[in-house]
């Protein structure tokens, strides 16, 4: 059955060539980036901030908590990210987004799983749970590529995914353009806990592809911390 597998997959890199996601090149067999490009990554290095996870240049040997985190202190109990947003790893994931690249979200997956087991290998999970797209732009997408991510990692790791669990109830568009204040006041009441009963208790890991302020976020553990979660800690692939 594998060497079928793999026949098929040779068939397949002779009808569609496989080409790096990020320049074009020929990646390994196995990958959707090339070599080049997968060195280009920068991942998420210490030091950063013990709640937020937004990393901050030099060398600090004390525990730190940013700025933003100090004024307004986040509803999750922390936020790590395994990649920063830039290169290779932006590209594929507005190509995952806005073209539907599918296929690259078992690479993001590979990320997203080392982050779990550098940050919160030994952290209790009960459930993941994931940002909800709006039902409209879920149809139109076909796919919600955080709800993916997290059923990879739930499977790996043996937990539930808690789906329909938490809702989105309003869209708000794009937020690249919104500072950090004004992002916060636009996602103030856009999710909804649906099934408080499955929420209640539940000590969980929510997903997402890309933080930048964490507003989303934030605003996510805020209605599952409401609705009685025992705790929600934050994994996302990238960093903006
Ligand atoms: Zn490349
Ligand atoms: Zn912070």
């Amino acid at each position: 059955m594998n060497r079928l597998a793999n026949l098929y997959a040779t068939a397949l890199d002779l009808l569609y060539p496989r080409a790096c996601a990020h320049c074009g090149g020929v990646p390994d067999t196995t990958r959707f980036l090339c070599w080049d490009c997968l060195a280009e990554v920068e991942y998420v290095q210490p030091p950063f901030c013990a709640q937020c996870g937004d990393p901050v240049p030099g060398h600090i040997d004390h525990e730190y908590i940013c700025g933003f985190c100090t004024r307004q202190t986040p509803a999750f109990d922390q936020a790590r990210s395994a990649v920063r947003y830039r290169g290779p790893v932006g590209v594929s994931l507005r190509a995952i987004k806005y073209e539907a690249a599918t296929w690259l979200l078992p690479e993001m997956a590979t990320w997203l799983s080392a982050c779990m087991r550098t940050h919160y290998d030994t952290l209790p999970i009960d459930a993941a749970c994931y940002v909800p797209l709006h039902p409209v732009k879920r149809r139109e997408r076909g796919f919600n590529q955080a709800a993916w991510l997290a059923q990879a990692l739930a499977r790996e790791r043996g937990w539930p995914v808690l789906r329909g669990a938490l809702k989105r109830i309003r869209d708000v568009g794009s937020q690249t353009r919104l500072t950090a204040t004004e992002r916060l006041a636009n996602v103030a009441g856009v999710f909804q806990v649906a099934q408080p009963r499955r929420v209640a208790g539940q000590r969980l890991l929510l997903i997402d592809d890309v933080m930048t302020t964490g507003a989303t976020v934030s605003e996510c553990a805020r209605v599952l911390k409401s609705a009685g979660a025992a705790s929600v800690h934050v994994l996302t692939v990238a960093r903006g």
